[in-house]
């Protein structure tokens, strides 16, 4: 122990970015800290992050929290992957299912066979060798073990959330480890006459809050990282042109599905996300090439069940904060960027900031290096998604002049060459901690209409013969284990049903 004073952590807003922030902060860092969290109720959060991917599931562990509980006080439902519709062409789907997809053979990935079954006419679409998504097609949902043969692979799942109550849920957990919440508006930011560092915030009330350490979580505003510092904002809105969304809940469904869907339509895409208590929609769209009410006519006309507010109009740039920690600021949440939801990224941001940010926490001087180090993997971490995003706009055959102006965009270096890779010769390859694995990619390649011209020449080893039997036989395999889940419906009611909403 040391009698040094505490080093006092700030975090500016609470929005899922601010609260998931300030329930690690305070799960992991235990003594000689204390940490604030400011929020204004008046200002209100974006509130829409609904659909997660698996590795939300490490964020819950890591907090010790129970994801029964979790599921129940977030009205949630299970999610085992994306079904895009519409997106190559009008009528084609396709999903981009969790998990493995086939299975490798010796050194060998699976597409390589894949590919080769194709040429030789014995291979089916590349969704029947997909676990997670022959589950989800029928509408079932699985946790633990394999049922009918140990050779069956673990089916990675996910969830969709009300994002309002993760919030409230993860501020309970961080209150009752002592984080204290200060309720106001951040009208002023105070900074360090010599150095520049933020050294208070000042509240409307005339309260200061002081810091050594501040995380701006005040969503697209960046109250402390743009408005203050004047950190700049890279736009990538010429690969990401969709830079508007209308959200607007629905009556639910007694039969959530299990994944999210994400349909195309002329000029932008709209998410349908089942919770237990109501549906989430919304459509993201391009307002250079749709007016809000052709948005809004699209969205409302596509509803599975009768809408319960007026659509609610949010605006954004994709794109990212040129340095997500500038000084002693680090932004976390929308305040670092934005890139879009169409695979779910978002929170999975935030929590790979707050590992990242905990796996180089400052003492209390802090360092260029650890700094630049952690932009340096934000950086490469969020433009490696971008690429994935970028691939589902570009590669599409519809004819409207949003989705043609799509197809003639010029793409990033790094995702020119995953395409060339993979068309040419059936390869693909995960760089570092990329986030989306070979699986993630070769699913959306294919979907997208992308299929590799050969294969690795090892594939050729196989007779062809075994290699026909080996394709059906896993068909076969996961269809018996789907087959025997549980509908996903009786599942939550059997371990996880919300009580009905207020
Ligand atoms: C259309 C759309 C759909 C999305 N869908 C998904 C999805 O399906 N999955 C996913 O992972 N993510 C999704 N996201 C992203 C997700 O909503 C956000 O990443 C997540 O909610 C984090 O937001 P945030 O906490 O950074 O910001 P916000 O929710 O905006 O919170 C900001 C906080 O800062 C406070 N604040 C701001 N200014 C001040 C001030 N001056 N003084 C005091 N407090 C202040 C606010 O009161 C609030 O508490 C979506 C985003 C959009 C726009």
């Amino acid at each position: 122990m040391t009698d040094q004073p505490p080093t006092t952590i700030v975090i500016a807003g609470g929005g899922t970015a601010g609260w998931m922030t300030a329930a690690a902060l305070a799960r992991f860092l235990e003594n000689g800290f204390r940490i604030r969290l400011i929020e204004s109720e008046e200002i209100g959060t974006v509130g829409v992050g609904e659909a997660t991917i698996p590795q939300l599931r490490l964020y819950l562990e890591a907090l010790g929290l129970d994801e029964d509980a979790f599921i129940r006080a977030t009205q949630a439902t299970f999610k085992l992957g994306i079904e895009f519709t519409g997106w190559r062409e009008p009528e084609h789907s396709y999903m981009h299912a969790f998990g493995g997809v086939g299975r490798d053979v010796g050194l060998i990935p699976f597409q390589h066979y894949w590919a080769r079954a194709r040429a030789l006419g014995v291979a089916r679409p590349l969704d029947a060798y997909s676990l997670n998504e022959i589950a989800a097609r029928a509408g079932k949902m699985h946790r633990g073990g394999p049922i009918t043969a140990k050779s069956i692979p673990p089916m990675p799942y996910a969830f969709h959330f009300d994002a309002s109550l993760f919030a409230a849920y993860l501020r309970k957990f961080a209150e009752l480890r002592g984080v204290e919440r200060i309720e106001g508006r951040i009208a002023d930011v105070v900074r360090d006459g010599e150095n520049g560092d933020v050294t208070a915030l000042t509240l409307v009330s005339g309260e200061t809050v002081a810091g050594d350490l501040f995380i701006d979580c005040s969503g697209f505003r960046g109250v402390l990282i743009e408005q203050a510092l004047e950190t700049g904002y890279e736009s990538w809105t010429h690969w990401l042109p969709c830079d508007r969304a209308l959200a607007v809940p629905s009556a639910r469904q007694a039969d959530p599905l299990p994944y999210t869907r994400a349909i195309a339509h002329g000029a932008g895409w709209q998410w349908r996300i089942p919770l237990q208590h109501r549906t989430g929609n919304g459509i993201v769209y391009c307002s250079s090439m749709w007016s809000d009410d052709e948005a809004a006519a699209a969205l409302l006309a596509n509803l599975d069940g009768e809408p319960q507010a007026d659509p609610r109009p949010l605006r954004f740039t994709t794109g990212r904060r040129r340095k997500a920690w500038n000084r002693n600021v680090v932004a976390i949440g929308l305040s670092s960027g934005f890139l879009e939801p169409l695979e779910s990224t978002s929170i999975h941001l935030v929590q790979s900031a707050i590992s990242r940010l905990l796996k180089l926490f400052p003492a209390r001087i802090i360092h260029n290096a650890e700094r630049d180090e952690y932009n340096r993997q934000t950086d490469f971490e969020i433009e490696r998604i971008r690429d994935f995003l970028i691939l589902h706009y570009w590669a599409n055959r519809r004819s409207e002049p949003f989705w043609q102006a799509c197809q003639s965009m010029t793409l990033p270096e790094t995702l020119a060459h995953k395409i060339d890779l993979f068309r040419t010769v059936g390869a693909i390859t995960r760089e570092h901690e990329e986030l989306f694995t070979e699986v993630g990619w070769l699913q959306v390649l294919a979907g997208q209409g992308i299929l590799p011209e050969s294969h690795h020449p090892l594939a050729d080893q196989i007779a062809e013969r075994d290699l026909a039997e080996y394709m059906e036989t896993l068909e076969l395999l996961y269809r018996r284990e789907a087959g025997r889940m549980q509908g996903h419906a009786a599942f939550i009611a059997a371990h996880c049903a919300a009580p009905p909403a207020n």
